[in-house]
């Protein structure tokens, strides 16, 4: 079988789907073709099940790329009220979780069959389970080997998202094509991912898992305050998730287990003349899950911070070590979980190569790039979305 196509978009996720019912209701002909069994997987997982489908504050400092300038243009012209207006008139029910964090008040379902509908409605050609064998391009035109035979288009748009849960059809194929072309493909690592421990640290923290409280984390020069939570593997939690973006293998992570304290140690000097007979493990116990305090109490002692049995005895310096421990307590993980569970891939295309205005590379104009598959990855809370929305319609304009 031969068939042509104004535009061929390969990956039917978030991306590849809002950009091929964009393109196809401004007349275009759009073929959408994915290897998968299904559409927008990830959609369907994300948020819980619940979709975070944009953050109402989006500004590009909430995106991390070699070239931070790159997600500006896309990100105004196509913002996060007008994904919201386009949510309302499917009569879908959001709630607000988060500071500007939209989720489905239902399922995630809404969002996929939204998109779906979207595609429909516009005429889309949408070809599940088929694969693509080979990409050849000609000055104005490109050619594709595929599963359903040979397909020629106007343009090629490559929508096949990241590395993250190979198990929802995440594959490699968006950036060897992008090297095939001779871009540059900057090193993939995963990111919102939760961490590994060390056995030591493990062997205390793996009993609490389901424990959860309110830390704020640090790791090379960014700071989050969110939630952590203890797994049996090891942690994770939304402060963990968002920090794992910033860290590399080897780095340390400093936690502060009481962010809401003003004054620690002033805390700790009053406790001891207000409660002399008290041991500090009973306040900490009544700051954090009494099993949390335990287990910190006792990798403490561990770390030769030993307190006594009452307040009055602890000495300026053991409160000292005290506060500094609790307030900077410094890791190093063993590691991540990896692609298998991470929200996100960092790294990837290279932007340089590609327009902020049409998504097209440079001197390839007829070959495009959207949603993760570049290098552009959003902190947690519906930002990776907003890209895929974004740039999906950024390019779909200009095609
Ligand atoms: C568990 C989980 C939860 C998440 N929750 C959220 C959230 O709540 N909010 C948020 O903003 N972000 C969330 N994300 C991130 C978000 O899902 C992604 O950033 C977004 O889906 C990227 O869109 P995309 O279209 O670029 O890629 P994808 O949505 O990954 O789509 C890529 C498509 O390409 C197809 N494909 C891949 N390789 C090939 C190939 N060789 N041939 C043909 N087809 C191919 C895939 O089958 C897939 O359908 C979550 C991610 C995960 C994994």
């Amino acid at each position: 079988m031969s068939k042509t196509a104004d535009v061929v978009i390969i990956g039917a996720g978030a991306a590849g789907l809002m950009c091929a019912a964009t393109a196809s209701y401004q007349g275009r002909h759009v073929l959408l073709l994915d290897h998968s069994d299904k559409p927008a997987k990830k959609v369907l997982m994300s948020g819980g099940g619940r979709c975070n489908f944009t953050n109402l504050n989006t500004t590009p400092a909430n995106f991390i790329s070699a070239n931070p300038y790159f997600c500006i243009s896309a990100l105004k012209r196509y913002t996060p009220h007008d994904f919201l207006e386009l949510v309302e008139r499917h009569g879908i029910d959001y709630v607000e979780k988060g500071p500007g964090q939209l989720f489905c008040a239902n399922s995630s379902k809404g969002i996929q069959q939204l998109l779906l509908t979207e595609a429909d409605w516009a005429g889309v050609d949408l070809r599940m389970k088929t694969s693509i064998n080979s990409v050849t391009t000609t000055a104005d035109s490109v050619q594709l080997s595929t599963s359903l035979g040979t397909i020629d288009a106007g343009a090629l748009v490559v929508a096949t998202g990241g590395l993250s849960i190979p198990t929802l059809g995440a594959t490699g194929w968006g950036y060897d094509l992008a090297r095939q072309f001779g871009l540059d493909v900057l090193p993939t690592s995963a990111g919102l991912v939760p961490f590994t421990l060390h056995p030591e640290l493990k062997a205390h923290l793996a009993p609490l898992s389901g424990l959860s409280c309110t830390v704020s984390v640090t790791c090379n020069g960014q700071t989050f305050t969110e939630p952590l939570l203890i797994t049996h593997r090891g942690l994770s939690g939304p402060a963990l998730l968002q920090i794992s973006s910033y860290w590399q293998a080897g780095d340390e992570l400093s936690i502060n287990w009481l962010p809401h304290a003003n004054n620690l140690l002033n805390d700790l000097q009053q406790l001891r003349l207000q409660h002399p007979r008290a041991h500090f493990g009973s306040w900490l116990g009544e700051q954090l899950p009494k099993r949390l305090a335990t287990a910190l109490i006792n990798l403490l002692e561990e770390q030769g911070i030993k307190l006594p049995e009452r307040n009055a005895d602890a000495s300026n310096n053991q409160l000292e070590a005290l506060a500094n421990a609790l307030e900077n307590w410094v890791f190093k993980p063993a590691g991540t979980e990896g692609y298998r569970t991470a929200e996100v891939t960092l790294g990837g295309i290279d932007t340089q190569q590609i327009s902020s205005q049409t998504f097209a590379v440079k001197n390839l104009e007829q070959v495009r790039f959207i949603g993760e598959v570049l290098d552009v990855t959003g902190q947690l809370g519906g930002y990776n979305f907003q890209w895929a929305w974004a740039s999906a319609v950024a390019c779909a304009k200009n095609l």
